[in-house]
């Protein structure tokens, strides 16, 4: 069976990249779409792990040569899902996880209706100030942008498949794990499997 794309959203500061962790710890046949990015790494992030960190000019190139499944401008910087990837990982069979903001989503979306889409939210808005804060990588007034985006991004959660809420880390993680067996059970994806057996 091909593998399935899972888009993750939530506001920055809401604790994503904690949860997906959590995510592939419990379930290891997944696929982490490594975006590309013009930003430069934050402490402790690596080149191909977390991010392809790459120039505004390699990314320029990517978009006219169509490798990007979706691309989008996040508070001054690009950032894109490369196509390719995500389809070798999806042929081999794993779900696809990627962590795009909602520009990102809806892209995809458009393209791939059956792409489930996942938005994170935070127990409480000020919880996510804290957050965004207490983190201290970024400048105040980034923190400010990255709070701004996060208000216009709440207004596109309804439109999502489903909203987990981050309570703990590993509820969160959980609630995802249950959301993908799930998905895993619908007509389309089922009724193939049963045919072959008739
Ligand atoms: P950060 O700079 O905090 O790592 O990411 C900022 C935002 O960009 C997050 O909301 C993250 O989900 C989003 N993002 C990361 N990679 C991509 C991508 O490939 N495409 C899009 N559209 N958004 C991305």
């Amino acid at each position: 069976m091909k593998g399935r794309t899972f888009i993750i959203t939530g506001p920055s500061g809401v604790g994503k990249g904690t949860i997906i962790q959590e995510l592939f710890a419990r379930q290891p046949h997944l696929y982490f779409s490594v975006s590309a990015t013009t930003r430069g790494p934050r402490p402790g992030e690596e080149n191909g792990v977390h991010y392809h960190f790459i120039s505004r000019e390699q990314f320029d190139q990517w978009v006219r040569e169509d490798a990007f499944l979706e691309h989008a401008e996040y508070v001054g910087n690009c950032y894109g899902t490369p196509k390719k990837f995500v389809d070798e990982a999806m042929d081999r069979g794993e779900d696809a996880i990627l962590d795009i903001e909602v520009q990102g989503a809806q892209q995809v979306h458009q393209k791939r209706p059956d792409a489930v889409r996942i938005f994170i939210a935070p127990p409480s808005w000020t919880e996510l100030e804290h957050r965004l804060t207490g983190r201290g990588t970024e400048s105040a007034e980034k923190v400010r942008s990255r709070l701004a985006r996060a208000k216009e991004e709440f207004r596109f959660a309804a439109d999502y498949d489903y909203i987990v809420i981050n309570n703990t880390v590993e509820e969160a993680a959980e609630e995802i794990r249950a959301i993908i067996r799930a998905e895993h059970c619908r007509p389309a994806q089922r009724m193939p499997q049963l045919m072959e057996t008739l």
